[in-house]
């Protein structure tokens, strides 16, 4: 198989598959808490995981991943690192626009951390506005109901939330179970505070483990078919969508 990842080639090599790529795949992470059982890497490790496994399956390529990503609402959990929004759009526009300039075609930022996505959609915006780039996709975890009906047992947090719960366990357990102790895995659903939705609060405020939802139900092989799913998903929208240009 063709080399996908960037970090592993020379810049002559790079130079060559970013050129004939679909496109230039950017792993997004971030170090953030995720409850007892997880290390504060599980974003970063199914971003790399999943970017590189995309490549594959769609002649991309991927480069390193982003350890650092928007993390406001964890942010005052130790050892959660947040990059300021306004910082995080810049850092994106700037990797962007020096990948033009290399030749790339399209490029996906692609997340393993969903608060990553609304700066994305931003930095996507204005590098459409300002730069002309129309190129630039974004996605990250979608459909989970969906992606996990007949697999997922638990509710998601507050009906759509999720963090550090079943279906990120699970898919740790099957990519990296070195990353999880489940001994130390709890069932937390923290009440909503009522204004939630019209004053910004931080998490510590209101939340204890860390954990939105039931991380004691997670298995490896509900990881395995969840990513199944979330994978033929994220790969029918590339085909179809990003052409070769
Ligand atoms: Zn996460």
């Amino acid at each position: 198989m063709r080399g996908v990842c960037v970090k592993d080639m020379t810049w002559k090599e790079a130079e060559a598959r970013m050129k004939e790529a679909r496109a230039v795949i950017l792993p997004l992470g971030s170090t953030e808490q995720h409850g007892y059982h997880m290390t504060v890497d599980t974003d970063n490790i199914v971003a790399t995981h999943v970017a590189k496994l995309l490549a594959e399956r769609t002649d991309c390529v991927v480069l390193p991943t982003l350890p650092y990503g928007q993390v406001w609402s964890a942010k005052d959990f130790p050892a959660t690192i947040s990059l300021r929004e306004k910082t995080y759009i810049e850092l994106i526009k700037d990797i962007v626009i020096s990948l033009e300039k290399k030749c790339c075609r399209n490029v996906i930022l692609f997340s393993g951390h969903w608060g990553n996505v609304a700066p994305c959609k931003i930095a996507a915006r204005e590098l459409l506005d300002e730069c002309g780039y129309e190129n630039v996709y974004y996605f990250s975890y979608m459909d989970l109901k969906k992606n996990g009906e007949g697999i997922m047992e638990t509710e998601l947090w507050n009906g759509s939330g999720f963090h550090a719960a079943e279906i990120e366990t699970s898919i740790l357990l099957h990519i990296h179970p070195e990353g999880v102790n489940m001994e130390k895995a709890v069932c937390d659903y923290p009440p909503i505070p009522s204004d939630a939705d019209i004053r910004p609060i931080p998490w510590i405020k209101f939340a204890e483990s860390g954990i939105f939802g039931d991380a004691t139900k997670a298995t490896a092989e509900k990881g395995k078919q969840f990513l199944d799913n979330w994978m033929n998903q994220m790969c029918a929208l590339i085909t179809e969508n990003i052409r070769y240009r």
